[in-house]
């Protein structure tokens, strides 16, 4: 099938990708010229792994084009996959600003083609407030007139970054709104080799595909501030999550997945997910009292951790002239996305507070580079020993693998202070009792050298 990606960022870049690599003819399309050129010379301007490979193969053998010409990449598209960003804007409201300028985009090319073109099917990828899909659909149709055949469909998507090809490539199920059977029909052709294993492709209405996306999301950061309010009472009274979370999570209805507790969900989807379904409720009359509780709890978790830094100090004259290095700065590993990330937030703080701040993350540092501004405000470093030297602590904010077992006695000879602020819980207590570190997790009381 020939089709064409509107935006090439996480969604649109992987989604093009592995279309083409089931043998669709694909058109990525962006309005970032350097990501285009870059794209062009092979260059993926995202990390996601074996996303570089998938790219090059596919471009070898002619079934992937990236172009900044809107005209060319809708012209002869049979599926058009809009994929652009849905940010919150500053009341919480989903910003539709992307969606609505690709809208515009593809009237306009719809126009010039006129009545007797072979209808053309609009996908809306990107996760959109209910009702978005049939807004854009009748956006496109005053511009486009009553005579021009399209239609419209929506089409969530479930890909994980740092696991994102793996995701779409063997997804859990796939879900899809259409209007009519011949779109749905077109949907099965495309999606059929990515089911092959079994997982179902769920037909439904477009309203109900777009709030699949919500739900889905909501339940998954339901989860995520679930055990961060668990990790907190144990902390009050003297229990371990971690023992907790054992005895709680082999209960197979309960199951153990997204239930780890740490410094609160980041990323670009599921704070501004749960703010939508929250926006959605106001404007049905209908408050979305959950999803209020799960964003609250999450913005408070990183609070209450970065209390616990500041209170660590307080005896030794706060944060002022104190050096701390920030160990993962993405928002999650195998990713360079710091969108909403919480070492961001707490980079900030230490700042604000007077401290020195120094960070290091595998793959995300050049993005932090460039969010942070000049590189005199944050030492930004290219390995994770160097970026703890002379600090007096350091504050693990991203599970890295390389984060798991590092050289305890190392750190002590090389820092200046021998704390750390664990934010993942990465580390046994019974381990960290023995390095002579004072040690801080969540959910589970501190160890202090004996
Ligand atoms: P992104 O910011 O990484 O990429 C969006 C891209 O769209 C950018 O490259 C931008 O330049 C481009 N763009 C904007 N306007 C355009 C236009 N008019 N024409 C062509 N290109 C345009 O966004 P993302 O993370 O890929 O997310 C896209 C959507 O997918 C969002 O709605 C998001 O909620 C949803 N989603 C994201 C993930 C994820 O893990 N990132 C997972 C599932 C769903």
């Amino acid at each position: 099938m020939r089709l064409t990606m509107v935006g090439t960022g996480y969604v649109g870049l992987v989604t093009g990708v592995c279309f083409a690599n089931t043998g669709n003819d694909v058109t990525c399309l962006d309005v970032d010229a350097k990501k285009i050129e870059k794209l062009r010379q092979g260059i993926c301007p995202i990390y996601e792994p074996g996303l570089t490979e998938l790219m090059e193969r596919n471009y070898e053998a002619g079934r992937l084009k990236y172009t900044l010409d809107k005209a060319e990449a809708y012209r002869d598209a049979e599926m058009i996959f809009i994929c652009v960003g849905t940010p919150s804007d500053e009341r919480g409201h989903t910003d539709l600003k992307y969606i609505n300028s690709a809208a515009d985009d593809i009237a306009a090319t719809l126009k010039t083609l006129g009545p007797k073109q072979k209808p053309k099917v609009i996908v809306v990828k990107s996760t959109v407030p209910v009702g978005t899909t049939l807004s854009v659909k009748t956006r496109i149709r005053d511009i486009v007139g009553p005579d021009t055949p399209f239609s419209v469909a929506d089409n969530p998507e479930f890909l994980k970054e740092g696991d994102a090809i793996n995701d779409f490539n063997k997804p859990d199920r796939v879900v899809v709104g259409v209007e009519d059977d011949r779109t749905g029909e077109m949907f099965r052709q495309l999606y059929d080799p990515f089911v092959r294993q079994g997982h179902p492709i769920f037909l439904m209405d477009i309203l109900s595909a777009e709030m699949v996306k919500y739900a889905s999301n909501n339940f998954l950061a339901t989860k995520i501030s679930f055990i961060n309010e668990m990790a907190n009472l144990c902390e009050a009274y003297g229990a371990d999550i971690g023992k907790v979370r054992e005895g709680m999570c082999s209960d197979k209805r309960i199951g153990n997945q997204f239930l780890y507790p740490g410094l609160g969900y980041g990323g670009s989807c599921f704070p501004k997910d749960t703010l939508a379904c929250i926006m959605m409720g106001d404007k049905a009359g209908i408050e979305a009292k959950l999803s209020k509780s799960v964003h609250e709890v999450n913005q408070k978790q990183r609070d209450r951790f970065f209390d616990k830094i500041q209170a660590h100090f307080k005896s030794s004259g706060g944060l002022t002239g104190k050096t701390i290095a920030f160990w993962g700065l993405a928002f999650k590993p195998r990713t360079d996305d710091i969108r909403e990330a919480p070492a961001l937030t707490l980079m900030r703080k230490a700042m604000g507070y007077g401290a020195a701040v120094r960070g290091y993350d595998p793959v995300a540092a050049d993005n932090v580079r460039a969010e942070m501004g000049p590189a005199n405000t944050v030492t930004i470093c290219d390995e994770m020993y160097e970026c703890a030297k002379g600090a007096d602590a350091i504050v693990i904010s991203t599970d890295w693998d390389e984060f798991k077992s590092p050289d305890f006695a190392r750190l002590a000879s090389i820092m200046k202070g021998k704390t750390i602020f664990d934010g993942r819980n990465l580390y046994r207590r019974s381990q960290m009792a023995e390095t002579g570190f004072t040690y801080y997790s969540v959910g589970r009381a501190p160890v202090r050298p004996s």
